[in-house]
């Protein structure tokens, strides 16, 4: 290998209080909540629209709710605040199906949420000019500028060239921990998910996927809700489409998930195809190799449908996400590493930020009681680091808590508790994010319309 010394250079400079390092999942929510306690924001997103895998293709947001019903307790809604308002704003935008029960197997996913990703994008930019955040789309974080354990800046390149965005607290939300790498935090690089491409298809008939399902025994799951402006219609389906083995091994040899989710007639919102990377999808070549191989399954994909669905016989690719979706790239060392038995114990801790009731390995693997965890703010804070928190599916380095913590709407709450925090270190001049007073974080989150679930008395947050 070659090296080169890259030259001096001198660099345009803009100040803000609060810095979003991308704009996903988890980004968005922390943006706004800053805005919202008074800071000045930037949020910096390399794409050109916001929203990340939430509106690239994990489009089952499902997780606002404990799983309730398959311990015959009450489903309700643990996740609430900006979460659950922008969830609003997106159904009155005619962007999602709104909350409906799962039927037939709800032991694994109490609520169906389908969301139109288009519609996600828009509302969520929406919903970030409104708060009066500096949205620097099309733009890479690409360096980090450290002063000892603070950092002071951020090094973006777009079309503009090279800028610094200097910031008092820096929230890293770019799944991939590009930030907290590049500021020097400890993490590790498991490559123990598989990487997706999710694709939308159209000219397909999702009532007729269904009752072929149906008409097998096939059927897993699926949920009713409003579709093309009516209501009770099949919005989510999840089952086998052939007894054929032949096909089963191709499915499985695509990676190829039969559950999709829609809100229009005619059209599957998501078919995710997975690919299992031979080194961690840092490795850039590798990456592009993975993004031709799933692209090539795609392919494959669509070939299956169109053979083998009643109704699918003129399918088409109608989207894809413009990169690969990843479940965990980086896992950041936290100050506190939540593990799977505080989460299936129902663990509530003196300083959580929200609570949480979901788990991706249901039924197998369950909160205790269909109850919910708390997730404490140590959790966000970068080890070694004074003023970075980290946000999304980077901070659990347990594989089954991960399982949990990385759900979109978990990532989306922790976006609003770091960027709640950010907005009140700056404001009382703290000298890093671990000197912030729990009793105001918990009361700012309370306003913020957070939902505790907490068996910890207000009291003993004190
Ligand atoms: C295929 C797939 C399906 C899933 N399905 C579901 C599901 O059905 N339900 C569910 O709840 N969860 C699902 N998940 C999990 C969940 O969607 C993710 O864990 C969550 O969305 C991650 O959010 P995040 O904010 O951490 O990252 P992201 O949403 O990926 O956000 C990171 C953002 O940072 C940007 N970025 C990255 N690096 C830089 C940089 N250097 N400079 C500037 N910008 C940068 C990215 O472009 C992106 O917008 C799924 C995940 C995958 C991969």
């Amino acid at each position: 290998m070659e090296f080169i010394i890259r030259p001096e250079q001198r660099v345009t400079a803009r100040h803000y209080d609060v810095v979003v390092a991308g704009g996903g999942t988890g980004g968005v929510f922390a943006a706004v909540a800053a805005a919202r306690g008074g800071a000045r924001v930037a949020i910096i997103e390399q794409k050109g629209y916001v929203g990340g895998i939430a509106a690239e293709g994990g489009c089952g947001i499902h997780s606002f709710f404990n799983l309730g019903r398959a311990f015959g307790v009450e489903k309700r809604k643990v996740v609430r605040g900006i979460p659950a308002e922008f969830i609003n704003r997106l159904f009155a935008a005619g962007g999602c199906s709104g909350h409906n029960d799962t039927l037939l197997n709800f032991g694994y996913d109490d609520d169906s949420l389908c969301v139109d990703v288009e519609a996600y994008k828009f509302v969520a930019l929406d919903m970030l000019r409104e708060a009066g955040i500096h949205v620097l789309l099309n733009t890479f974080v690409a360096d980090v500028l450290c002063d000892g354990d603070v950092v002071r800046g951020v090094i973006t390149e777009s079309h503009e060239g090279c800028q610094a965005v200097m910031g008092k607290i820096f929230i890293d939300s770019t799944g991939f921990g590009d930030l907290c790498a590049r500021a020097g935090a400890n993490y590790t690089e498991p490559n123990d998910h598989a990487v997706a491409n999710s694709m939308g298809v159209g000219n397909i008939d999702i009532d007729k996927y269904y009752e072929s399902m149906r008409d097998m025994n096939g059927l897993f799951e699926y949920a009713r809700g409003p579709r093309s402006g009516r209501d009770n219609q099949i919005i989510r389906v999840s089952g086998i489409f052939s007894k054929d083995p032949a096909v089963h091994q191709a499915l499985k040899d695509l990676g190829m998930a039969v559950v999709t989710t829609t809100i229009h007639d005619n059209y599957f919102m998501f078919i995710k195809i997975n690919f299992q990377m031979p080194l961690p999808p840092t490795n850039r070549d590798a990456l592009a190799d993975a993004e031709y191989e799933l692209r090539r399954r795609q392919r494959g994909a669509l070939a299956l449908l169109r053979q083998y669905v009643p109704g699918a016989e003129k399918a088409f690719i109608a989207r894809t996400s413009p990169s690969i979706s990843i479940r965990r790239g980086r896992c950041i060392e936290c100050d506190y590493d939540i593990t799977n038995d505080e989460i299936t114990d129902g663990r509530h801790f003196p300083d959580e930020v929200f609570s949480y009731g979901f788990h991706d390995l249901a039924p197998r693997v369950q909160i205790k009681n269909g109850g919910t965890y708390g997730l404490p703010y140590r959790a966000l804070i970068v080890k070694n680091r004074a003023n970075v928190f980290a946000v999304g599916m980077m901070i659990t380095s347990d594989f089954a808590a991960h399982m949990s913590t990385r759900n979109t709407v978990s990532c989306m709450a922790m976006g609003q508790a770091a960027g709640t925090a950010a907005a009140l270190c700056v404001a009382s001049n703290t000298a890093g994010v671990r000197q912030l007073p729990y009793t105001t974080l918990y009361k700012a989150l309370k306003q913020g319309g957070v939902w505790f679930d907490a068996e910890v008395p207000y009291e003993e947050h004190r």
